[in-house]
């Protein structure tokens, strides 16, 4: 098992934006999510603390200054009313906008989420491979998932900030007017707690990559322990010792980095009980002295007491402000890096192709991102409209990575795929993608109704097409049989009534789904693989009916399934190693001869091994 290594001194990339442009961000996307409210909340929120900061430290000297004027009772006692009264209706209508405040602030979240959400949804095919998108989209995510996330708490912080700021401002007022020595005291002390402190408990974040990279490994485990699609080889191959080793590892590193951490954070605790020791002791003499020397007067003793106690509170607030603002503007910033991802292909724009007629690869090469070898190399391939092609060779010699290029998902890294003789670059990529049709090799099942699956759309759908394509694709009995027929929900993580289709049931929802967007061009990635002999063969009847009129790829490992093809293709060392008709492969006696006559032994040994039984 391979050790948990970090490197420490990794570069981290400069935020494209800073602080100030990403509050205008947020402030932008509060009010394009029409959320302007959050506004008038922060600013009366910001207003309605600082006037109760005010009047709490007010309170004491109004009444110590009024017992040293020999006010009457009755004054006293109605400058006390006074006092605790709009303290207590500010801290109500406080209370009262704060508990509503949560509500705009997850709608802007909501808001960015969702575009978020619609990124990751057209970005292009070829960047979701890229490292760098794979890291911006994760943050993407996690920058606003949840109410403590960036994307949320930054009104927290700039509402923090503001009211920290005023207050500030009001101390540093008070304090030159009355002591502007004290004023030097508070500062200087203040300015050495922060720094020293914030340096100190900054070490998890400077560490952060180092935390991160460990937590990761301790997040794999729970995720393979949790997910369903683990839980059967987790039993048969008994993997839980293993899971359980790297758990512990995982687990000893995290405790080592925490307990490290833990011992430099006590440091900061004891800077800042020195330093309030000393701010205290020196205020109390300062202070006292001026009294004792006549200089001051008991009641202006206890409000600059107390605006020296709170000064170092509201300075560490605004330091600590900007720094937690700058953190999640990192965050911000990250997250408009991922929103705006440059797209390699043009989707606004372009030429938009009326029909695909002729597809033709020149010299393509393509080498996936991050690896050191090309997948396809130098390939000239060309598609005539109406043609079925087949593309075979072995697990891994490239099959589906020509035909995502075909269909645009892909551009190659080398060469150039002309559509009609014109430079698919040119292209609006979402309108080629119009004339697609494809079943993958995996299912993309959402969780909707069996229909919506197969039409695709969450507006008019066209139930006898949705029938029909289910029946070309042999669903139709099944379907049929359900309680609630096509109005049937899939995928029970959303719909507690939904229903789980087999691999095989799957597999022909997926090519129904294809038949029912009738794209000119179809695209048919191994669409059998899950489905039984018998099923296997029926789709193999109905391939002419179901390509009739189309341009067709398809990849299939069965090679006798791919005689109802106009030519085939062999891929073979990232190469085009041999192409033609099936009996013209045969007859050459080359890779597809072998590999067909492999396949047709094994099946007559069974078929006999079956006979004799
Ligand atoms: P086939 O369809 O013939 O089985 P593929 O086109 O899926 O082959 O893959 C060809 C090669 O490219 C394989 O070696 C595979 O490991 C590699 N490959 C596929 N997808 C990626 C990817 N996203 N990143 C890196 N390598 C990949």
């Amino acid at each position: 098992m391979g050790r948990i290594t970090v490197n420490k001194k990794e570069k981290k990339p400069k935020p494209k934006y800073n602080m100030f442009q990403n509050v205008g961000f947020m402030l932008k996307t509060a009010a394009e999510a029409k959320e302007k409210k959050i506004f008038a909340i922060t600013a009366a929120l910001i207003l309605l603390s600082v006037g109760n900061g005010l009047l709490s430290i007010y309170a004491a000297p109004l009444v110590i200054r009024g017992l040293q004027e020999n006010a009457s009772l009755q004054s006293l006692l109605l400058t006390v009313l006074w006092v605790f009264s709009s303290m207590a209706l500010i801290d109500t209508a406080y209370t009262y906008i704060n508990v509503n405040a949560p509500y705009p602030k997850i709608s802007v979240r909501m808001h960015i989420l969702k575009k978020v959400n619609e990124k990751a949804c057209i970005v292009s095919f070829q960047s979701r491979l890229e490292t760098r998108y794979r890291e911006l989209s994760r943050g993407a995510y996690s920058y606003c998932s949840n109410n403590n996330s960036a994307t949320e708490a930054i009104w927290n912080t700039l509402f923090s900030l503001g009211s920290s700021i005023i207050g500030f401002v009001v101390f540093v007022v008070m304090l030159t007017a009355v002591q502007p020595v004290l004023l030097a005291i508070v500062v200087v002390t203040s300015l050495i707690g922060y720094f020293s402190t914030n340096y100190i408990n900054g070490y998890g974040y400077r560490h952060r990559e180092e935390r991160d990279k460990t937590e990761n490994r301790r997040w794999y485990v729970n995720d393979v322990t949790e997910s369903l699609e683990a839980a059967k080889d987790i039993r048969i191959f008994n993997m839980q010792p293993w899971l359980t080793a790297l758990a512990r590892e995982a687990d000893e590193v995290m405790t080592a980095f925490h307990r490290k951490a833990a011992s430099v954070y006590i440091w900061s605790k004891i800077i800042d009980l020195v330093l309030t020791f000393l701010q205290n002791g020196a205020a109390y003499v300062y202070l006292i002295g001026a009294v004792v020397l006549g200089r001051m007067d008991v009641a202006t003793f206890t409000l600059c007491f107390a605006v020296v106690g709170n000064f170092t509170g509201r300075f560490t607030e605004i330091l600590g402000g900007f720094n937690t603002l700058y953190r999640q503007s990192l965050d911000i910033s990250a997250l408009r890096e991922f929103l705006e991802y440059p797209e390699p292909f043009r989707f606004e724009g372009g030429v938009i192709p009326e029909h695909i007629g002729t597809v033709e690869l020149r010299n393509v090469s393509y080498r996936y991102p991050g690896t050191e070898k090309d997948v396809l190399s130098g390939i000239d391939l060309t598609l005539r409209p109406g043609e079925r092609l087949a593309i075979v060779g072995l697990n891994g010699a490239g099959k589906t990575t020509l035909a995502r290029i075909v269909c645009g998902l892909l551009d190659p890294t080398e060469g150039t795929v002309l559509v009609n003789g014109v430079d698919l670059k040119e292209y609006n990529r979402g309108a080629y993608y119009k004339c697609f049709s494809a079943v993958f090799q995996d299912f993309s099942i959402l969780a909707e109704t069996i229909a919506r699956n197969i039409s695709q759309t969450d507006g008019e759908q066209d139930m006898t097409k949705v029938i029909s394509c289910a029946k070309q694709a042999g669903i139709d009995e099944k379907i049929s049989s359900l309680k609630d027929g096509y109005e049937t929900h899939l995928n029970r993580s959303v719909y507690d009534d939904a229903i789980d289709l087999s691999g095989g049931e799957k597999q022909r929802l997926m090519l129904a789904r294809a038949l029912y967007k009738d794209g000119e061009f179809l695209l048919l990635d191994e669409p059998t693989a899950a489905l039984d002999p018998l099923a296997e063969a029926d789709i193999y009847n109905k391939y002419n009916e179901i390509t009739a009129g189309k341009t067709a790829i398809y990849i299939s490992h069965r090679l006798a399934s791919t005689r109802f093809c106009d030519r085939i293709i062999l891929l073979d060392g990232a190469v085009i190693a041999e192409e033609g008709t099936h009996e013209e492969l045969i007859s050459i006696g080359g890779k597809y001869a072998e590999f067909f006559e492999v396949q047709s032994r094994y099946y007559r040994e069974e078929g006999g091994k079956n006979e004799e039984e």
